[in-house]
Formats: C-alpha cells, sequence, structure tokens
C-alpha cells in the first residue's frame, strides 16, 4: 500500500470515528431530553400526588368536624379555614341564602383569612359579614344557583358592586385592582333539598384546572353533609332541652340553668330572682272544654313568657301548667313588677271559648331569701301556692327564711333533748353528738343522721334512713293540701320526733319474760303518745308541734288512741303522719309478713279510706306517690 492510501485510508477511519461520535452525541442528547422530560413528568406528577393528599387532608378535616357536634357555625368556619390554609386559595368564604323584604341575597356566614386584606375596613367602612350579595342582579351566578353548577369569574369588581351598591364604582375599582386575587369561583350548596348558600373561592390564579373544579365539587358535597349533621345535632340538643307543647326551656335545662346561676352569683356577688306561674283553674277549662282547649291556655301562658323576657331570661315549662323564670341580675323588687307585668298580661288574654284566664305567681331571690338553691324554689313554690290561697291571679314575695327555719328548730331541739338527758341515751352518744352539732353548719344530711342516730339509740329496729323519704312525701302532700309554709314547717319537725316517746317506756316491762297483760299492752300502746308530751313540752320552740305529735295515732273513724277523737278533731298534719308512716312501715319486713311492694302498700292504704284516714286524703296520697314522688 502506497503512502497516499494510507492516508485515506486513515481519514477513512476518521470518518467513521466522527460519525460514531456524532451518533452517539445524538443519542447522548437525546437521552438528556427524555431525563428532562420524565424529570418535569415526575414532577408534575408529584404536585399532582401533593394536591390530591392536601385535598385529602381537607376531606379529613371536615369529616372530622362533622363528626364533632360543634355548633353549625364552627363546624362552617372551621371548613374555610381548612380550605384556605390547605389547599392554597387566597380567601374562602361560606354564605347563606338569605330573604328579605328586598328579595334574596347571599349573607357571608364564615370566612377565613382577612377579606381582601384589610381593605374591607379601611376602605369600604364596613365587616365583610355586612356583605350582602344581591344575587339576581348577576345573571350568571343567580343561573349558576338555579342550575346547581359551579362558577368562575374574573369580575371580582361586579361581584363587589352587587354586595355593597351604596360604595362608588370608582373605589371598588381602585381597590380591586390593588388585590391579589384574580378570580373567584362560587360552588352552590344545597340542604334539605334547597338552595343553602355557597362556598365561594378567592384566587390569585385567573384560571382554574378541570381536577380543581371536580374536587371543589365534591368538597361542597361533604360540606352538605357536615350541614345536615350539624343541623341534626342542633335539632336533638334542641329538642332535649326545650319542651315541645310550648318552646320554652324544659325541666331539664331549667335545673342545670339553676345551678349555673347559683355559682355565677356566687362569684360575681350578684342577686337572681325566680318566679313561679301556675295557671288557675285548668282542671274546669280541661272538663268544661276539653283537654285541647287547657293546651291552648298553657301556649297562651308560654307566649307571654316569650315575650316579656330578655334574652338572657331563662323561661321554663316545668310540666303540666307551671312555669319558671330565672331573671338574672334582678332583685326581688324587680322580680315583683316583672311578674306584676307577666300577670297583667295573662289577664288581658282573651281566649276563643274559654274567654279570660289568670295565673297565681310566686317570686323569690336568691340570697335575699335564701342561699339555698332548694329552699328558694320551695320558697318560689309556697309564695305561689299563697296567691292562690288569698284568691289567684295575683303576685306574692317570699318571705326570707328566718333565723328560726325549721332545721334550725329541729336541732336546737335535739340539742335540747340530749343536753337534758331527756331520753335515755348514753352519756357518751349524747356528749358525741353535741360536740358534732356544735361544730357543723346546718346541714340537712347531718341532722338527718344526728335523728336516725337518736332514733337508733333506743330502738335499733328503727335504723331506717328513710326519715329524709317521710318529710319529703309528708311535704308534697301538704303542699297538695295547701298547707302554709309555717304548718309544712311543723309537720317537718314533727316527723323527727313522732316516736320520741317510744324512749319512755319503762325498762321493766320492755325486759318482762311473761306475756304481757291485755292492761301492758294498752299501756305499751299508748304510753309513748303521751310520753311525748312530757318529752317535749319543755321545749318552748316546739310546744306547737306537740298538738301534732299527740293525735298522730288517731284514725278519721275514731278507732285510734290515745283519745279515739274523729273526722276533722284531728290536725290534717297528724293525718299526714299516719298515712306516711303506714306507707313506710308496709314496705318494710315486719317478723308477721313480709315487706309489701309499692303496688301492695298502696292498696293496703286506698282499703283504710274512711276508716283510718279520710277518703280525701287517701286519694292525695295515691297521686302524689303517682306524680310527684319518686324515690
Ligand atoms: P289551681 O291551679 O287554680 O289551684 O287549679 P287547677 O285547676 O289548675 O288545679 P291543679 O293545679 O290541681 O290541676 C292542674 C290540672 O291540669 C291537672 C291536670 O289534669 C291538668 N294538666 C296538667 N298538664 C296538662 C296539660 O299539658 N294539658 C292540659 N290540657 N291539662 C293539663
Ligand atoms: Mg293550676
Amino acid at each position: 500500500m502506497g503512502f497516499f492510501d494510507s492516508i485515506r485510508n486513515f481519514k477513512n477511519q476518521l470518518d467513521q470515528i466522527e460519525t460514531s461520535v456524532y451518533s452517539g452525541k445524538q443519542s447522548l442528547l437525546e437521552v438528556y431530553e427524555r431525563n428532562l422530560k420524565l424529570e418535569a413528568e415526575i414532577a408534575a406528577r408529584t404536585k399532582e400526588l401533593d394536591t390530591a393528599n392536601r385535598q385529602m387532608l381537607t376531606l379529613q378535616h371536615v369529616w372530622d368536624m362533622m363528626n364533632s357536634s360543634k355548633p353549625l357555625s364552627s363546624v362552617l368556619n372551621a371548613i374555610a379555614r381548612s380550605l384556605q390554609g390547605e389547599l392554597g386559595y387566597l380567601n374562602t368564604c361560606i354564605s347563606k341564602k338569605m330573604c328579605d323584604e328586598k328579595g334574596d341575597y347571599l349573607q357571608l356566614v364564615s370566612f377565613s383569612g382577612e377579606l381582601f386584606g384589610t381593605s374591607f375596613i379601611k376602605f369600604f367602612k364596613c365587616e365583610p359579614t355586612d356583605l350582602r350579595l344581591e344575587f339576581p342582579k348577576i345573571p350568571n351566578i343567580a343561573q349558576a344557583i338555579e342550575e346547581n353548577t359551579v362558577y368562575q369569574s374574573t369580575n371580582i369588581a361586579e361581584f363587589i358592586k352587587s354586595a355593597l351598591p351604596k360604595v362608588p364604582d370608582i373605589i371598588i375599582n381602585g381597590v380591586v385592582s390593588h388585590l391579589r386575587a384574580k378570580s373567584y369561583i362560587m360552588v352552590p350548596l344545597a340542604h334539605k333539598n334547597q338552595h343553602f348558600g355557597c362556598l365561594v373561592l378567592f384566587s390569585s390564579r385567573e384560571d382554574t384546572t378541570e381536577s380543581e373544579l371536580k374536587f371543589l365539587n365534591l368538597f361542597a358535597r361533604q360540606i352538605e353533609l357536615a350541614i345536615t349533621i350539624a343541623d341534626l345535632f342542633e335539632m336533638v340538643k334542641e329538642q332535649a332541652i326545650t319542651d315541645a307543647m310550648t318552646t320554652l326551656y324544659n325541666r331539664r335545662y331549667f335545673e342545670e340553668a339553676l345551678m349555673k346561676e347559683v355559682i355565677r352569683a356566687k362569684r360575681q356577688d350578684q342577686k337572681f330572682t325566680v318566679i313561679g306561674i301556675d295557671l288557675d283553674y285548668l282542671k274546669n277549662i280541661n272538663d268544661i272544654y276539653g283537654h285541647n282547649y287547657g293546651d291552648i291556655a298553657i301556649k297562651a301562658i308560654a307566649d307571654v313568657l316569650k315575650t316579656s323576657c330578655r334574652s338572657i331570661d331563662i323561661p321554663a315549662r316545668m310540666g303540666g301548667e307551671e312555669f319558671n323564670v330565672i331573671l338574672p341580675g334582678v332583685d326581688s323588687q324587680g322580680g315583683v313588677i316583672f311578674a306584676e307585668r307577666i300577670r297583667k298580661k295573662i289577664e288581658s288574654i282573651s281566649l276563643e271559648k274559654i274567654g279570660n284566664i289568670t295565673a297565681s305567681i310566686g317570686v323569690a331571690t336568691y340570697i335575699e331569701h335564701s342561699e339555698e338553691v332548694y329552699e328558694l324554689m320551695e320558697l318560689v313554690d309556697h309564695a305561689m301556692y299563697e296567691s292562690k290561697r288569698n284568691g289567684r291571679n295575683r303576685v306574692t314575695l317570699a318571705k326570707a327564711v328566718n333565723d328560726t327555719s325549721w332545721q334550725e328548730i329541729a336541732i336546737t331541739t335535739f340539742l335540747d333533748i340530749l343536753s337534758k338527758h331527756r331520753i335515755p341515751v348514753d352519756k357518751k352518744t349524747s356528749n358525741l353528738l353535741i360536740e358534732k352539732l356544735q361544730e357543723m353548719n346546718i346541714n340537712n344530711e347531718i341532722l338527718y343522721q344526728v335523728s336516725d342516730t337518736l332514733i337508733s339509740t333506743y330502738n335499733p329496729e328503727h335504723i331506717s334512713g328513710g326519715t329524709r323519704k317521710k318529710i319529703l312525701l309528708a311535704t308534697l302532700l301538704a303542699k297538695r293540701f295547701d298547707l302554709p309554709k309555717e304548718n309544712i314547717d311543723k309537720l317537718k319537725i314533727a316527723i323527727l320526733l313522732y316516736d320520741i316517746g317510744n324512749t319512755m317506756l319503762p325498762k321493766e316491762l320492755l325486759q318482762k319474760k311473761e306475756p304481757l297483760s291485755e292492761d301492758d299492752k294498752t299501756f305499751i300502746k299508748k304510753h309513748p303518745v303521751i310520753a311525748a308530751r312530757e318529752i317535749l313540752e319543755p321545749i318552748s320552740t316546739i310546744v306547737d308541734i306537740i298538738p301534732i305529735i299527740e293525735k298522730h295515732h288517731e284514725n278519721w273513724n275514731g278507732t285510734g288512741y290515745p283519745n279515739n277523737i274523729a273526722g276533722e278533731n284531728i290536725p290534717l298534719e297528724s293525718q299526714i303522719i299516719l298515712i306516711v308512716d303506714s306507707y313506710f312501715a308496709l314496705l318494710e319486713n315486719r317478723p308477721y309478713r313480709h315487706a309489701m311492694t309499692k303496688e301492695e302498700a298502696i292498696n293496703v292504704i286506698m282499703q283504710d279510706s274512711n276508716s283510718k284516714w279520710s277518703a280525701n286524703l287517701a286519694n292525695m296520697f295515691m297521686t302524689v306517690i303517682q306524680e310527684d314522688y319518686s324515690d
């Protein structure tokens, strides 16, 4: 091979190398480009995943809210916040469709972020919640709402103009040109097959993507579900605290509110007044015109309360034709003025067929009359009964519980009995009791404990713990007979003491080995009743109750003891003690019979109508057991 041949050969080789280098470079470039594309794709997919992830989180958040039993307003606020925070809108709002004499409009009920920054307050001189979007004026929006489709627009100025018609265009255009928001999206929301409002989102972008709109649609359905659930929660909550017939609060709510009011009154050193209202002669209305008319009369009173109460007052239907109202911050004078106003309004009502109705009202004020809430309610009741006794259709202010309330009298009586050893309690026990009594403030629990302890010291079979039940039942019965508070107080003390004479039975008689003679039996029966006078007479504060105790074994038909008196000669209080004591005795086991059931005991009580007690008392007893008393 010649020199030139070698050169040519070499060049050919070089050309080949160059060609292959070139094609290698080409494929490298291709790979590089493909990589770039892939990278972009990965970035886009990651972004999509990220968005999807955030959308899932947002949905999850709404889901959590839905299950939180929060009020609707909090649910909507949280939804608005999560949409803005997690999905990057500038502002998200939920508006509710309203209607007034000027027509339909959308009102902002919740929004996240400062809607359009501080511009609102600064330029428009109003709060975002003052916005009133008269959407029928923007045909596109009206159509979207009508057709329940998503609407998107860049015309923010048009939106604001419709919401704030009084603000001049020049100001609106000026503010809008400085906004970061470039478009808004409206997603209609439905609730119970009706248009509820719209989800409104302000975005910094002018356009939207298909998937974004899809998500917003899905999201709107979640919001609708959240609204339905929150609405249901609210309905259930409302039903639990309102009385179905009158829509006033019910007893349960009243009692909770009363406890809260006491705590508030104590903390803020404030008064509050409770008034009790009872419709007069409802039974007559029911009997003459029928139950429906009775209901109409009850609702008429409820309406008077609704229109007369302030928003902070708590008007409640306690049951039947009994209403109570808590008046926070009101003293007794204000309470009486309020009660008089109610009374007059009720008196001026004229109902179809029934004509005029009236109500009797009682008023008592916290601390002024009592700082024991149960006692306060009892005083309201007593004042109301006094209105009834004095002729109905009137207002009575409670009398303050004076220093010698029945509890204090009872305590001092026990102390007196113990310290003077009028009953054979051993010295250690009596000293212990005296010490205990002197240390403590007056307290019902301890009082009952003391009475039971005292009784048990001379007759262990008597440990009943049932004194409280007896007092409660006797009080309910006494109230049914409209007994004044003073008499009920005496009755309560009599219940604590009516067995006290048992302690005076001679030991020899109780320990006698041979069978008791008829004389012994009569003595054992009569003596305690007589002995009670001996024990109690020296205690001046309770002399009034001695006749009640002395006659609590007398029967209506004159067959009782010790004096065989009959009928009206027996004080009602004594008859009440007899019937209450007999009832509880029937519920206990005795050596000669088993404890009876409640129904069996009531049957026995009814059988003794007109013999042991009056038929009237027996009937009333049955009513109280069935309607008022539960243990
Ligand atoms: P007064 O209060 O003036 O002493 O007489 P009254 O006729 O209203 O007597 P009382 O309070 O003893 O009886 C109330 C009656 O009201 C007994 C009950 O049958 C009736 N009642 C209770 N709840 C309702 C109710 O929801 N609707 C109707 N129509 N009657 C009711
Ligand atoms: Mg009544």
